[in-house]
């Protein structure tokens, strides 16, 4: 069995091959990159470093032959429609070089988002379908970055979480479960044709976030709404699914998620 994943100088990629690395032989792990430079560590590492650019379709189907496991990331282009198509090029590759398993990771309850239909992981998960290919989606929950823009050295410093008013519930994981859980997926059986919500058991609130930081640092610090308070994270957390919840992360990494206050060291 051989695995490659792409995106592996990004940091979800990064965490992935770290895992596996504990669990599989280094020469059956490759690492699809389209900065070499950026993966001189990868390959210290023993991992076998293949150009592969989503931007480039030739050569792709080169870069995954003899592979039997893919793991596409989705690409982190800031336009939909070109993700959508540089999906669909490591798609068709995928397909022409005999890969037989081709894993990707999505969004959480994509379904359940507003335009959900349109969506570009629910299209890239259609075109997997299409493909024919053994599919595993790994549909990853909200990372728990997103705390980094509501102020909350400011919030300790103070002594205040203020934010918008609203009734927000949120579920949100750290970039290392979702590693150990792909890594699972990529390295052990069963999991084949199978769809995963990689999401937390339970969701927190705005107050919830305000008890950890006070819990984290010894500092009290309290919640408060205020209309005046503007950002576009609102408006795009309001777009999608941040409520729902799943037992599958936690299955598939075999213990329990990151809690909330432990997720928020590296922001404080
Ligand atoms: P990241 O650190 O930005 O890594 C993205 C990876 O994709 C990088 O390795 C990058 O290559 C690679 N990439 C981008 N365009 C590419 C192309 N044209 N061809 C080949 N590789 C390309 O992101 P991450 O934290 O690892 O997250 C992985 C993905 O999750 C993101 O790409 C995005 O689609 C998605 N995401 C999810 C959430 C969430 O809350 N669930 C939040 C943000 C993003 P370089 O290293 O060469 O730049």
């Amino acid at each position: 069995m051989n695995i490659m994943i792409t995106g592996a100088t990004g940091q979800l990629g990064r965490l992935i091959i770290d895992h596996l690395l504990q669990q599989i032989p280094q020469e059956q792990i490759a690492a699809g990159v389209r900065h070499p430079e950026k993966a001189v560590e990868l390959m210290r590492l023993g991992a076998e470093i293949r150009y592969v650019d989503y931007d480039v379709p030739e050569g792709l189907a080169d870069a995954f032959s003899g592979v039997s496991r893919l793991l596409l990331i989705s690409s982190s282009h800031p336009d939909d429609g070109i993700r959508l198509a540089q999906h669909k090029r490591v798609i068709d590759a995928a397909a022409k070089a005999g890969v037989s398993h081709l894993l990707y990771t999505g969004l959480a309850f994509p379904k359940q988002g507003a335009g959900a239909t349109g969506n570009v992981h629910t299209l890239t998960e259609q075109a997997i379908l299409e493909s024919g290919l053994e599919y595993t989606f790994l549909r990853n929950a909200l990372y728990i970055d997103f705390v980094n823009v509501l102020g909350l050295q400011e919030a300790v410093r103070s002594g205040e979480l203020v934010t918008q008013p609203g009734d927000r519930r949120f579920n949100s994981v750290t970039r290392e479960d979702l590693a150990l859980a792909a890594a699972a997926a990529l390295a052990g059986s069963g999991h084949s044709n199978r769809i995963y919500e990689l999401a937390a058991p339970q969701t927190w609130s705005f107050s919830d976030l305000a008890a950890a930081l006070t819990a984290l640092t010894g500092k009290p610090v309290a919640h408060r709404e205020d209309a005046g308070v503007k950002h576009w994270i609102y408006s795009f957390l309001d777009k999608i699914n941040t409520r729902s919840t799943s037992n599958d992360l936690e299955h598939l990494m075999g213990r329990p998620v990151t809690t909330l206050k432990d997720s928020l060291v590296p922001f404080i």
